[in-house]
């Protein structure tokens, strides 16, 4: 079901905010993914085609392997140009947050952002979003940030804008966001969506190509070593549990992006219920939890980890020993298996 009603208050107070030309900034979130550069990209191809300066900013800069998308070059990251990024911030007259609802998970952004005045424009799916936003698109039932901004486009009646290069990006976010169309999360209003974008041009086989065959040798070994040794499996908890170091990471040349969709790996083992990645960086650790049914991660996650997310997937981290992570998760894990007993 498409969540926007054209004549809705959030739709009205956009339009008044691109009745004239602005100065735009799109930022997306730490670590961004195909939904949050896919989303942030689309969205800065649309308000460029209606006459706004838009600059692009993610706290950290894109993996490699989303390279194809279309305009990904334009993305400025707080890594390695903060000062660019804060001016940018501190020159907007309107500042589009996507794909997150808290602002700390714009990172090195946050303090910028909370600094300026300029109205906050929020396009997002996660779960309990943070108060701090002038106009709110704010729809958990959405299987992407991409398809709510092919919703809000098709509502501001700029079908006409969306061409090749947006629809890909709209799409990239589609299929990263899904699963490739299998999550719970995906609906017939999504796949009419990429019906939609695939008609405007998007070459499905590049992207998916583009998404699933880009490891590098290093990163499959690294997922092999990560099965073989460092995997436990709870069978009576019905939960997995995987884990990698500072050392295990620094023997297999690990590169920013590389442990992307492990988590994904323990849900695949037959029975499972949960899935549980630690990851010991040099701040702490950050911790990617998967779930099925009714079994709510991100919750858990803001309860007890300093996180958030979707019912069923979800992060976090811990400021600690990689040890004292797992403990204190195994420790918790009986009260979250029993909120939902199955
Ligand atoms: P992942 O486990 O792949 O890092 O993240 C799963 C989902 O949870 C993604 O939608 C991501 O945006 C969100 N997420 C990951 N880490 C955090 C976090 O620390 N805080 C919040 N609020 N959401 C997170
Ligand atoms: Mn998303």
């Amino acid at each position: 079901m498409a969540f926007i009603d054209r004549s809705s208050e959030a739709l009205e107070a956009l339009r008044e905010q691109l009745a004239n030309p602005r100065r735009c900034v799109v930022v997306t979130h730490q670590n961004p993914d195909g939904d949050a550069l896919g989303s942030a990209l689309a969205t800065a191809g649309l308000l460029r085609t209606n006459g706004h300066q838009v600059q692009v900013l993610a706290p950290d800069p894109a993996p490699p392997f989303l390279g194809f998308l279309p305009g990904v070059q334009q993305v400025i990251d707080h890594r390695r140009n903060a000062s660019q990024c804060e001016l940018a911030i501190a020159g907007a007259d309107v500042l589009f947050i996507v794909d997150l609802n808290r602002l700390d998970r714009t990172g090195g952004l946050e303090q910028a952002i909370r600094a300026s005045s300029a109205p906050r424009i929020l396009i997002d799916h996660h779960q309990d979003p943070e108060d701090a936003f002038t106009v709110a698109f704010s729809d958990t039932a959405s299987c992407a940030t991409c398809a709510m901004v092919a919703d809000i486009a098709r509502a501001l009646g700029w079908e006409q804008h969306v061409d090749k290069d947006v629809a890909t990006c709209l799409y990239t976010g589609l299929v990263t966001d899904t699963g490739s169309f299998r999550f719970r999360s995906t609906d017939g209003h999504a796949m009419r969506t990429a019906g939609w974008l695939m008609d405007l041009g998007v070459e499905i086989e590049q992207v998916h190509q583009a998404i699933q065959d880009d490891n590098t040798a290093s990163r499959l070994r690294l997922l092999g070593f990560l099965l073989s040794q460092r995997m436990t499996v709870l069978e009576e908890e019905r939960t997995v549990l995987l884990t990698l170091s500072r050392e295990d990471l620094a023997g297999h040349q690990h590169q920013q992006g590389d442990t992307e969709g492990f988590v994904n790996y323990g849900m695949s083992i037959r029975g499972m219920r949960l899935s549980a990645f630690f990851m010991e960086r040099a701040d702490g650790v950050k911790l990617s939890l998967r779930s099925k049914g009714s079994l709510h991660v991100d919750s858990f996650l803001r309860e007890h980890f300093d996180g958030g997310g979707h019912v069923n997937a979800a992060g976090g981290r811990f400021n600690g020993t990689l040890d004292q992570a797992v403990e204190r998760f195994r420790r918790l894990l009986p009260q979250l298996l029993a909120t939902h007993p199955a």
